[in-house]
């Protein structure tokens, strides 16, 4: 029951927002969102293309993939879809081919998949865990940029855009590896900007505060537990993925042209850092 209201809440959020956009600042753009069947991935595909972009979306399950193809498809945006867990090297190499197949190029890739498996203190976490969180969320991420290159650099305007978390300023009490992952991403981005930049090519990161997803659920399903939630955000608030979304499209256009090697946290004021 809650679950199904939530939903229709989200979808009449998306209803609102897209009769909203006027912005066509990624036509003539190719862009791959990892991840992007749903939940933050889906929101930040829908965005791009209904502000011109040809958006390839993929993730683990075919199924998932073809129903976010149809549905963004239904409201006439310019979509192709393909399988890719982003932990197999084979699927990232047929993800790059399909979009230079399907659209030609690429012009901006979004790395948003992420993973976190176990909840507990940081000091409890076995090897597997630590292993499992950090080759998703961290090597694959650093693997897809540097694979996504040979393509980026042949475009005009090349963007990279990375999902860390606000979790990497601030790390949550029992997603402590997590945490240590997002926060690594932080690294990843500082690390690559110059050599990045000397092929032109821009690199930023977003940093989510709490959003109404899946991934998120434990935290809004109870009453209580949403309650604690909201106490340790200033607008008493969970954010919606399509909030995400819009800086998705800002920084992967030229009006984001002089920003590069930032990562920038959306979070409804939740305490991370002076
Ligand atoms: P979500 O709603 O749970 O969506 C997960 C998506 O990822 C699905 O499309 C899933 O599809 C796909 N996926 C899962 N594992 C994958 C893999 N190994 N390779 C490719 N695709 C995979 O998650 P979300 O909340 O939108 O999170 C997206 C990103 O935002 C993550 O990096 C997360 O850490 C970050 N983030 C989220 C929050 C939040 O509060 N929600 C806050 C800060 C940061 P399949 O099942 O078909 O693979």
């Amino acid at each position: 029951m809650l679950r199904t209201t939530i939903k229709q809440s989200v979808r009449q959020f998306n209803a609102n927002a897209s009769s909203s956009i006027k912005c066509h600042r990624l036509e003539g753009k190719v862009a791959i969102v990892t991840a992007s069947t749903e939940g933050i991935g889906l929101s930040i595909a829908r965005r791009l293309a209904q502000e011109g972009a040809k958006v390839m979306l993929s993730s683990r399950k075919e199924a998932n993939v073809k129903k976010a193809v149809e549905e963004l498809k239904s409201e006439g945006l310019q979509v192709a879809g393909t399988v890719c867990h982003v932990g197999k090297a084979e699927q990232r190499k047929n993800l790059f081919e399909k979009t230079k197949t399907n659209f030609g190029g690429l012009d901006i890739l979004v790395s948003n998949a992420g993973i976190n498996p176990a909840v507990g203190p940081a000091l409890d976490s076995d090897e597997e865990v630590w292993d499992k969180i950090f080759d998703i969320n961290v090597k694959c991420t650093y693997l897809l940029m540097k694979e996504s290159l040979p393509l980026l650099k042949c475009s005009k305007s090349p963007s990279i855009i990375i999902m860390s978390s606000i979790a990497g300023y601030q790390p949550y009490n029992l997603l402590s590896i997590y945490s240590i992952s997002k926060t690594a991403l932080l690294g990843l981005i500082k690390a690559t900007t110059s050599e990045l930049a000397d092929k032109g090519i821009r690199i930023n990161g977003i940093a989510p505060g709490m959003i109404r997803t899946k991934m998120s659920q434990l935290l809004y399903e109870s009453e209580e537990n949403h309650e604690l939630v909201k106490m340790n955000i200033s607008m008493r608030r969970l954010g919606m993925p399509d909030e995400i979304a819009g800086l998705a499209a800002f920084l992967a256009s030229d009006d984001a042209s002089y920003i590069t090697g930032e990562t920038i946290i959306v979070s409804g004021g939740t305490n991370s850092r002076l």
